[in-house]
């Protein structure tokens, strides 16, 4: 099931998105959810047309955990070394962006890249997360975009500006959660701006894996529904200019497309 977040008629639902997405936004329909997709949930059987809503971030997350330097070619790209262990960072719930939404050029910045992921949303509360149960602790799957303040990341060590400004995590455009862990572990992902490839490779890539990234997240700190994890960007990353349009897709899941803009 394709579990989307969206407003229509200033009411926000989530609901469930019917069709083909080959087929355009006139194929596709959304089946109303009556509450929230974290705990027992009915369609209602109310369908209204995607291209009638407005799709919002599929989810609001408590926290945004994010791992670096992922994938070895991304890590070579940019002269880093592959941690021995995963190397997490926060997003703030306040750089949570959805599908359609601009990318706004931070003040501090002349250097903005995409970075395509693969993110992981957590359907219940959760600690200490042994691997064995790791795929029930999975809502499902979505399209994310790292962006990141390149320039800043240089110059600060710490990255909550490089990576945390208002808009640097769009997230969408809908959750997947009929793909098993099995199968998000090796799927195509690629970045595309203004429809040149910039980014392609595939969640197998990944140095630690999905598992390996819950397990070690959750040693540390209570995972709550909703919560995303985002788990690391092929090579191929690279500069955003006002105007542009980047989009990221993954196999199976569906494709998140953002524009850049100026801050106004
Ligand atoms: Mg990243």
């Amino acid at each position: 099931m394709r579990i989307a977040r969206f407003s229509i008629d200033g009411n926000v639902a989530f609901g469930a998105v019917e069709g083909d997405p080959a087929g355009g936004p006139d194929a596709l329909l959304v089946d109303i959810i009556k509450g929230v997709p974290f705990a027992e949930f009915e369609l209602s059987g109310t369908k209204v047309p995607l291209s009638k809503v407005r799709l919002l971030p599929p989810v609001l997350p408590n926290k945004v955990v994010a791992i670096g330097r992922n994938y070895a070619a991304h890590a070579a790209e940019l002269g880093n070394e592959v941690p021995d262990a995963p190397w997490a960072f926060f997003k703030p719930s306040t750089s949570v962006v959805g599908p359609g939404d601009p990318i706004v050029y931070p003040s501090f910045s002349q250097e903005v890249h995409h970075e395509a992921e693969l993110a992981v949303v957590i359907s219940r509360l959760c600690r200490d997360v042994p691997r064995e149960r790791v795929k029930d602790v999975i809502l499902g799957y979505t399209c994310a975009n790292d962006v990141t303040a390149r320039d800043t990341q240089r110059t600060e060590k710490q990255w909550a500006r490089a990576k945390g400004f208002d808009s640097a995590c769009p997230l969408g455009p809908w959750i997947e959660t009929s793909i098993d862990l099995a199968t998000a572990s090796d799927l195509a992902i690629t970045a595309t701006v203004n429809g040149e490839l910039r980014q392609a490779g595939r969640t197998g890539q990944m140095v630690h894996g999905i598992e390996d990234l819950i397990v070690n997240i959750t040693e540390a700190m209570t995972l709550l529904p909703g919560d995303v994890l985002l788990t690391g960007t092929p090579a191929g990353v690279g500069p955003l200019l006002p105007g542009d349009e980047v989009a990221v897709t993954i196999e199976g899941i569906g494709t998140l497309t953002n524009k850049v803009i100026s801050r106004g």
